[in-house]
């Protein structure tokens, strides 16, 4: 589960060039006798966004938004996350990684500053494993769960984007039911669930709520904990109620 990464810092250390600095990784126990990896990070002169961070190999994000804006954030090999050869902020590795590096089917990556995407697709893959256990055990004879593997926009008729991910409960007839995790573009902090032709649970995560506030890492797990629990039980009531009124 994804931390929500610190604000960018001003892009405008980038101009310094200097030397290359050289990190020595050593194999776990040299097994197999070759030398140690030497790996290489060039000193970009720009300090990583990661918090007490003190390394200056930071890159700036790769991201590139449909309008063609940057990302401001800059980490170093360790604090960045790189997806096909490229180093994201965190934010962005999820949207790229679960949108593909390129285009949308209406153009560009999602804004810059739009979290939707990568809300939807922490919040799928932390519900993930309760969700099918969930379908798989309502599931009557012939019926089979099949999930997404990423999220994915929908529009609607006035072209405004939503992002979602979804598990299906499917026969031969096809769809039984559907379980669906919803972000809008235009409000990126508000989750949906629906289950069925209704939303069952709307809410902000507690991580978006207090981002500008401080609190200390215990009382940060029991929100996040509460909130995933809420959730999985809002899910598993409306599946029940579902099941219930269809035996009638
Ligand atoms: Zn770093
Ligand atoms: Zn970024």
């Amino acid at each position: 589960m994804g931390t929500p990464e610190r604000p960018a810092a001003g892009g405008d250390s980038g101009q310094r060039r200097s030397s290359m600095s050289q990190l020595f990784r050593r194999n776990r126990h040299d097994e197999t006798g070759l030398p140690p990896t030497l790996v290489v990070v060039p000193n970009t002169g720009i300090l990583c966004n990661f918090p007490d961070c003190t390394n200056e190999t930071a890159q700036p994000c790769a991201y590139r938004d449909g309008r063609g804006r940057a990302c401001r954030a800059a980490y170093c090999p360790e604090h960045g996350t790189a997806v096909e050869g490229k180093l994201y902020c965190r934010r962005h590795a999820g949207v790229v990684r679960a949108v593909g590096a390129e285009a949308t089917p209406s153009g560009g990556l999602p804004d810059v500053d739009n979290r939707a995407p990568s809300l939807v697709s922490w919040i799928a893959r932390d519900l993930d494993a309760n969700v099918r256990r969930l379908l798989s055990s309502a599931a009557r004879t012939g019926e089979s769960v099949i999930a997404d593997e990423t999220v994915h926009v929908a529009r609607d008729f006035n072209r405004k984007a939503r992002w979602e991910q979804s598990w299906r409960l499917v026969d031969h007839t096809g769809v039984i039911l559907k379980v669906t995790i919803q972000v809008l573009e235009e409000n990126d902090s508000l989750v949906r669930v629906h289950v069925g032709s209704g939303v069952i649970a709307d809410g902000v995560p507690p991580w978006i709520v207090r981002r500008a506030e401080t609190s200390d890492m215990a009382s940060d797990t029991a929100q996040r904990q509460r909130f995933y629990q809420w959730l999985d039980e809002s899910i598993f009531m409306a599946v029940d109620r579902f099941r219930t009124e269809r035996q009638r």
